[in-house]
């Protein structure tokens, strides 16, 4: 049998990692999937704790996403959507509008979760263009965002660790703070700050609204940043402000949507539609790349026009609205109706809640946030003064490595540990989860304590 790891080792570069550790350390290499576990080379089983990055909806091997791709394999694999259509896409585009806020009705494809967000920043710079407005070419963006990893999507994203060092390639955009409740940068506490942070927003909007083309924000749960929730309340109020101003709002709903958060696009808690909304990751139940820029009439209506008037969207990528990737999005979508996945999630969101409760009692953990079935655990020296962990001391990795020991995949955001199980996890597999990582938790931060105290630092 070939190793596997070998073979990685030696022409794999890896996205978001130092190869020289990765070269330095035993590797896992995933040969199979069932269910919420996925299977190494070696033959062990590992329960899949952050849904293969956020993206697994019904599990793997889903008896009818498999049956609905292979069903469109007999028919066609790819076909173009510059000068074609092709039915997958277009059967997928209206589920999606119907799915959707109210008052978004139109769908441009793309390929993953950045060029989602690409395609949005692109549509409002030119919606206004295309209106006459030149001068609106701005977007504002909070702190601690993160939207993707092409150079619009880091131009908008707010996560300095990941973008600093590309910031002469990037355009610039007006920086409001986030509403990070645990760490609040006014001292003051929900629900009696009455969202004061939100002032900042308003100011921003009051000064600049002539030259801004829109708010992008990944609603109620900024999720790169350590699964971020939202005070109930700043959404709606942020959408208002959107409004008032003339400012369109685009929501990065990639890694809330498809009901991650217990409603199938967080929008939906505050009722607000958003002016564009891009999706990827779950779309497809997280089988196969593919993304949609949803937008309302009034955006499309504005890029029509006579072919010389040069109002068109020039942009596309060869896979657009691949009709795999849409077969196996339409089964998705199905499944959610057929299994009612939305209303079987809300028993497991709670027994995760009580389940987390417990957490609380561990020395080092600082704050523990969820929205459904999103849970960001921050970890922090000192519990009483939040003093976070040292970068060096690589507490959330530590965590995660006695976490796959006991036959759990995670992966952390920093000091922030995530947990993102499939939303088909069954109640046994979250207990699984629950007691893994309070065990790997309380196992890996006694272990920091001992490192202090022998004042050893990782290099
Ligand atoms: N937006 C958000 C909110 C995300 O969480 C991510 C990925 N984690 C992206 C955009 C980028 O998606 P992708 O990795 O598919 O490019």
């Amino acid at each position: 049998m070939p190793n596997y790891e070998e073979l990685d080792k030696e022409y794999i570069w890896h996205p978001f990692t130092q190869m020289r550790h990765w070269l330095n350390e035993p590797q896992t290499i995933i040969e199979e999937g069932k269910g919420c576990y996925v299977k190494d080379a070696a033959g062990r089983w590992y329960l899949d704790g952050v849904s293969s990055l956020w993206a697994n909806v019904h599990g793997h091997r889903k008896k009818e996403i498999d049956a609905a791709i292979k069903s469109q394999l007999k028919k066609i694999s790819h076909s173009t959507l510059l000068g074609l259509g092709n039915i997958p896409s277009a059967q997928l585009a209206e589920k999606l509008i119907e799915i959707a806020p109210r008052g978004l009705a139109k769908v441009f494809y793309s390929d993953n979760g950045s060029t989602a967000v690409e395609v949005a920043l692109k549509i409002a710079f030119q919606y206004w263009q295309n209106k006459g407005r030149k001068k609106k070419r701005k977007f504002i963006t909070l702190a601690n965002a993160y939207h993707g990893d092409t150079l619009g999507s880091v131009s908008v994203g707010g996560m300095d660790l990941f973008h600093k060092i590309y910031k002469p390639l990037l355009f610039k955009s007006i920086k409001v703070r986030s509403p990070y409740c645990y760490r609040c940068a006014d001292n003051k506490a929900y629900p009696s700050c009455k969202i004061y942070c939100i002032a900042e927003l308003r100011l921003a909007l009051l000064e600049n609204s002539a030259d801004v083309a829109a708010l992008i924000v990944e609603p109620i749960v900024q999720a790169a940043a350590g699964i971020i929730v939202w005070p109930k309340g700043y959404l709606k109020a942020a959408a208002a402000l959107c409004k008032k101003f003339n400012v369109l709002l685009i929501a990065d709903e990639v890694a809330t949507g498809f009901g991650r958060t217990g409603k199938m696009f967080a929008c939906q808690y505050e009722n607000v539609t958003p002016d564009i909304m891009a999706l990827a990751k779950g779309i497809t139940g997280g089988y196969l790349p593919l993304a949609a820029t949803l937008t309302t009439d009034e955006i499309y209506n504005a890029f029509l026009g006579d072919y010389a008037q040069k109002k068109t969207f020039f942009h596309g990528h060869t896979y657009t609205g691949n009709p795999l990737a849409a077969a196996a999005a339409l089964a998705n979508i199905a499944l959610f109706e057929k299994e009612e996945v939305l209303k079987n999630l809300r028993p497991k969101i709670e027994f995760l809640r009580n389940g987390l409760s417990k957490f609380r009692e561990l020395a080092h953990v600082g704050d523990i946030r969820q929205k459904g079935t999103m849970v960001g655990i921050e970890l922090v020296r000192n519990k009483k003064t939040k003093e976070p962990y040292g970068w060096e001391e690589k507490i959330g990795i530590r965590v995660i490595t006695e976490a796959k020991k006991r036959g759990v995949i995670l992966r952390p955001l920093g000091n922030v540990l995530v947990l993102m199980p499939p939303l088909s996890i069954t109640r046994a597999e979250l207990k699984t989860l629950l007691d893994v990582t309070q065990e790997s938790i309380a196992s890996a931060s006694s272990c920091s304590i001992s490192l202090q105290q022998k004042n050893y630092v990782t290099p």
